[in-house]
């Protein structure tokens, strides 16, 4: 009999009832450490007082009254967006689904408006992960993510993974925009180099096409910027943004620059939930909190501890570790063949330790930006003790 809730995922046999910082509580009170962040959602950590406060006093005061009215929150927290990035507009949604679906809209209609409505196809990477939507899993094409599911919307061509000189060769008349996460998440925690996402700027540049990054997953301070690609100095046409933003709270965004979004006129698109007054008063207090340049620096100095760490770990397991990968604190531990990241990530749950796993063969550790020194000299001992198991395990 089909469980009551839909199976689409793989659950592992925890419940957790409360968290605190970075820790789960399960109902008989054993403490997890949290390297997952509910897949680097809760970027301030869990229960976090501040966004406790910012949700509770909104909770009592205005839940929802459609984007038909004026939304004060949702105009305070596109003002501190904008004020912080290259963006001059944002589009608000409840998922990065949502948003990339917006992005891919976006982009048709700023060629359509133009009059060349022939430049309809989106240049994206094998390895990308947009989300579920039909727009979004044609964007990505992964047979995994596809099967089953067509006939799929047309319009994206992938190329390799960061194929700098297939891109070149694959940009022309017909071409809207490139899609890519300047480092995937899903795809395994592979870092598009600074020089790579200059270059894809470049073409953009000299064909028109425009540049849209999904930071969904790298954005809102996870690589030690507040934005992933400011590392890399340039700036995109169009950014998906959600995980972080909403700290737990489901909020996404779309952030463009003038040039990109003035075909998108009243009318053009829509969103009941979108920016409502709960999701916007707490994604103002994560973004106050995060874009404040000390924050941020010191995101990148536990992340220098943390890779330390790590390279230690990967030293010490060269059976199991081929290497560390990531920005910040979006790592990962690339697996040698033969070690699948899930064993390990079984191997932590009975260390009470959360990870998760990635495509690639890799380990992805995501904490929250709020994780103390401690608990990633913690985090590392239980790493040790699960990769220990798991190897005598082995033989
Ligand atoms: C998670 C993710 C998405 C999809 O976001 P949802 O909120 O699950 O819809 C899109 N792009 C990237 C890079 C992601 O990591």
């Amino acid at each position: 009999m089909i469980p009551t809730v839909l199976p689409t995922y793989n659950r592992a046999p925890l419940a957790f009832v409360r968290g605190e910082g970075s820790w789960l509580v399960t109902g008989d009170g054993s403490r997890y450490l949290d390297l997952g962040a509910g897949i680097a959602v809760n970027a301030l950590g869990h229960a976090n007082p501040d966004l406790v406060a910012a949700l509770g006093e909104q909770a009592g005061r205005l839940w929802h009254v459609s984007n038909l009215y004026q939304i004060p929150e949702q105009q305070r927290l596109a003002d501190l967006l904008v004020a912080h990035s290259f963006a001059d507009t944002v589009f608000f949604t409840n998922s990065g689904t949502e948003a990339a679906e917006l992005a891919i809209k976006m982009a048709r209609k700023y060629w359509s408006a133009k009059s060349q409505p022939e430049r309809i196809v989106i240049l994206t990477f094998e390895g990308a992960f947009h989300g579920r939507s039909t727009g979004a899993i044609a964007a990505a094409g992964s047979e995994k993510m596809v099967k089953g599911y067509g006939p799929l919307m047309p319009g994206f061509s992938q190329l390799s993974w960061g194929d700098i000189e297939a891109a070149r060769a694959a940009i022309g008349p017909d071409t809207a925009a490139v899609m890519i996460e300047p480092i995937q998440g899903e795809g395994g925690i592979r870092v598009l180099p600074d020089a790579d996402l200059r270059a894809l700027r470049g073409l953009c540049d000299a064909s028109g096409a425009l540049l849209i990054l999904d930071e969904v997953q790298c954005g809102m301070g996870r690589t030690g910027r507040l934005f992933a690609h400011e590392w890399a100095g340039i700036t995109p046409d169009i950014m998906m943004v959600a995980k972080g933003i909403g700290g737990g709270f489901p909020l996404g965004a779309v952030l463009a620059t003038e040039a990109a979004a003035q075909a998108m006129t009243a009318g053009s698109h829509g969103s009941t939930y979108g920016g409502n007054p709960l999701a916007c008063a707490v994604g103002a207090k994560v973004t106050e909190i995060i874009a404040d340049p000390a924050f941020l620096a010191e995101v990148n100095r536990k992340a220098g501890l943390f890779r330390q760490r790590l390279e230690g770990l990967v030293a010490a397991h060269p059976d199991l570790f081929e290497g560390l990968r990531g920005q910040g604190l979006m790592l990962g531990l690339k697996c040698r063949e033969g070690t699948a990241p899930a064993d390990l990530v079984a191997a932590g749950y009975a260390e009470h330790l959360l990870s998760v796993p990635a495509a690639d063969n890799t380990l992805r550790i995501l904490p929250p930006l709020t994780i103390t020194d401690d608990e990633i000299a913690e985090a590392a001992r239980r790493l040790d003790r699960a990769a220990t198991a798991l190897s005598a395990r082995r033989g």
